[in-house]
This record gives structure tokens, sequence and C-alpha cells, in this order.
């Protein structure tokens, strides 16, 4: 049997075929009408009206920040449960990360939390430079409040797409309306590149100063001339190529994760005490993971049921541990409450990729089943149990 993995890469269009044209053309390099192409796609499906094309998500927020005049002395204010990727710019430009808790009903940065820590903030002058929500797991964020909260202390934010490519706020694509939002193309993210990312603003001059950054801060003469210093950040042509034949299939991709979703909603959710990550009202989450969540009585089984499964070649993994509690973070200003750190203790990723076929998923909910049967907590009613034998076909 093979191995399934949480969300592989998936290449079913295109993409080798403008590979190929990117050869054919000799732009082997961080440079090339690929590039150009994948960026006018971008901003085409979001709408969101300037975009330059980098070498990974990370990439991306640390120039967010960098233009931004991030620096030392300044605090960022971020969700305390995301991936490391969408905080190490903070520390890479000499600022400190503040963590927030997330909002239980979305699971994304608190923004009651974000509305009486900024009034608060303003009354001590400890403004933060900037505010990074996270989309995590495709959810978007409380963006309109946030932004608006924060607008009214002049504080940017820079929107965490990374995981949220594909979805909408009403008709709003993720990101759209902050100062600038930035997706990650790496390999296990719902388009790949095989690695790579993008920032896009509706603001040009934003744009073209990050595409200036990404390029060693060249000024614009017939030798190098530098009055500052930049980065090697450009995403390569051949990468650009996969990823327009891999944003041509974005719908596609988004309707079968939310259908892979569907169906694990199906099978398991009428197991007594087990639960999904909700999807904030108004949006269309990409459902890029699926993410499972036992209720506090079964205890602590996520790492038994992750071992189950990997005995099965079946990757699952925890939610992201909460960077408050990461050690490289310890002693890190937290503000709010538990819920990241509980949801954390009791949620589960599911496998979870677009060419995911109907029998490997089957596979997977008989596996979550047998775990599911084997760690029920006995307070648990023998209804439970009925209920779950009926979903084995
Ligand atoms: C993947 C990810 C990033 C970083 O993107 P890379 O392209 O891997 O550098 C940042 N933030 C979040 C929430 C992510 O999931």
């Amino acid at each position: 049997m093979t191995r399934i993995f949480l969300s592989p890469p998936h290449i079913a269009g295109r993409e080798r075929e403008l590979v190929d044209a990117a050869f054919d053309s000799n732009f082997v390099a961080p440079a090339g009408p690929m590039l150009e192409r994948f960026e006018n796609d971008m901003v085409g499906y979001t709408g969101i009206k300037h975009a330059v094309a980098l070498s990974s998500g990370t990439a991306a927020l640390h120039l967010a920040l960098r233009l931004l005049g991030v620096g030392a002395g300044d605090t960022v204010w971020l969700p305390s449960m995301t991936f490391i990727g969408g905080v190490s710019p903070v520390d890479y430009v000499g600022a400190r990360p503040v963590f927030f808790d997330v909002d239980p009903a979305r699971w994304t940065i608190d923004a009651d939390l974000i509305e009486t820590e900024l009034k608060a903030a303003a009354y001590s002058n400890t403004l933060p430079a900037a505010i990074v929500p996270a989309d995590l797991y495709g959810q978007c964020s409380d963006l309109k409040r946030i932004v608006a909260a924060a607008e009214t202390y002049g504080v940017p934010v820079i929107c965490d797409s990374a995981e949220a490519l594909g979805s909408w706020s009403g008709a709003l694509h993720s990101g759209k309306g902050a100062r600038a939002a930035i997706l990650s193309f790496n390999g296990n993210k719902i388009i790949t590149t095989s690695g790579g990312g993008m920032l896009l603003s509706d603001d040009p001059a934003f744009v073209a100063q990050a595409r200036y950054l990404s390029q060693q801060a060249r000024q614009a003469a017939v030798h190098y001339e530098h009055t500052e210093i930049g980065y090697n950040y450009r995403l390569s042509n051949i990468s650009a190529a996969i990823g327009i034949g891999q944003l041509e299939q974005i719908e596609a991709k988004v309707a079968r994760r939310r259908q892979i979703f569907a169906r694990y909603r199906e099978a398991l959710g009428i197991i007594g005490g087990v639960d999904f990550m909700p999807e904030a009202d108004g949006t269309r989450c990409n459902r890029w993971l699926t993410c499972l969540l036992f209720d506090r009585d079964w205890g602590d089984v996520i790492s038994q049921v992750v071992r189950h499964c990997e005995a099965a070649d079946i990757e699952t993994r925890p939610l992201w541990k909460p960077m408050h509690m990461q050690p490289v973070f310890a002693g890190a200003d937290y503000r709010g409450g538990r819920h990241s750190e509980d949801l954390f203790s009791r949620g589960l990723c599911l496998p979870s990729g677009s060419g995911m076929s109907d029998d490997q998923q089957e596979r997977v909910i008989e596996t979550l089943i047998q775990a599911i049967e084997k760690l029920r907590p006995a307070s648990r009613s023998a209804k439970d149990a009925l209920a779950t034998s009926g979903t084995v076909r």
C-alpha cells in the first residue's frame, strides 16, 4: 500500500508543458516571461491589484515587514497558533512578536482581543508596528474588523494568507483589504511551485519596492549601483511556469478539498464527541487541511491517533503548536486565554490532498475509526459505538 500524505503536490494540468516552454525559451533563471504571467494570473484570480513572485512565503513576509520599516524596538502582533514561517521574519527584522489567542469560533486571531488591546496599547504608547493575522487552514481571518480597528491607530495589517489561496470572504479574496497579503507555494500548500511565495498589495509602490528589494536592491544604472541592502528572493521562471499550470486548476483543487472535508464530516461527524474546524459565516474556506477536533473527555489521544495512522502508513499531524509554547519563544509576550493551547491539545490534521483518491480517503476513514474505537473513553455512551459502526462500508 502506498503512503498517504497530508497534502502532497498534485500535478494534474499543463505544468509540464509550461515548464518545457520555459526551458525552450532558455529563461532557466529567476527572471523571464513566466514570472510576469504568473503574477498577472494571480492578480486576475485574487483581485488584489499587484503581485511579486518570490522564493517563499517567509521571504514575502520578510519583505513586507522591511517595507513597513519594522525593526529593533518594535513589536508585531500575531496569532500564537500558526506556522513558524509566518513568524520568523519578525525576528529577521529585529522586532519582537507578541502572540495572541485565537477566536474559538473561527480559529484565527481574536478580533475582539485585538480591539481591546489596541485601545490599551494606544493609551500606554505601546502600539505595534504591524499586525499579521493568519488565515489558518484556509479560514479567513476577521480581516475587515481587524483592519478597521488597526486603521484607527495607524497600524498596518499584513495578512498571512499562505494557507488560504482560494478562500473568500464574500466577494473578497483572503488578504484583500490588508496593506499586503502573502501567499505560499510550498510543496504542501493548495498549489505548489515546488517552493515559492508571493507578496500582493493594492498599492503599486509597495509591490514595486518589494520587487526591487527581492533582486538585490539594484538601482537603475548601466553598472550595478546599490544604496541599500536587498535580498535574493525572486522566484525562478521555471517555478513560475509550474505555478501558472497549478493556478489554472485552483477552483477544481478547492472543490476537491471541500469534497474531501465533506466526506470526512459525513463519515466521522456522526461519532459522538468529535467535531471539525468551523467555517466562518459569509466565507468560503478552501479546506486546505481537514481539521478534526476531539471533545475534552477523550483525554490526551492525539499522539496515539497519529501513531495508529502512522502504523497504517497514513500521515496525520496535530494542529500547529502555538508559538508561545515553543522553546524558541520562551518568555514571549502572550495575550488572551487558552483557546490555542486547547485546540492544539485535541486537534488533528487529516490527509486532504486534492490528488487523494476516494479509495485512499476510505482507507484513512477506516483507520481513524479503528483508532477511535480503541481510544473511546468509557464515559462515552454505547450509543456512540453503535453510530460509528454504521460508517464503515
Ligand atoms: C507555509 C506557511 C508560511 C510560509 O510559507 P513558505 O513558503 O513555506 O515560506 C507562512 N505562514 C503560514 C501560516 C504557512 O502555512
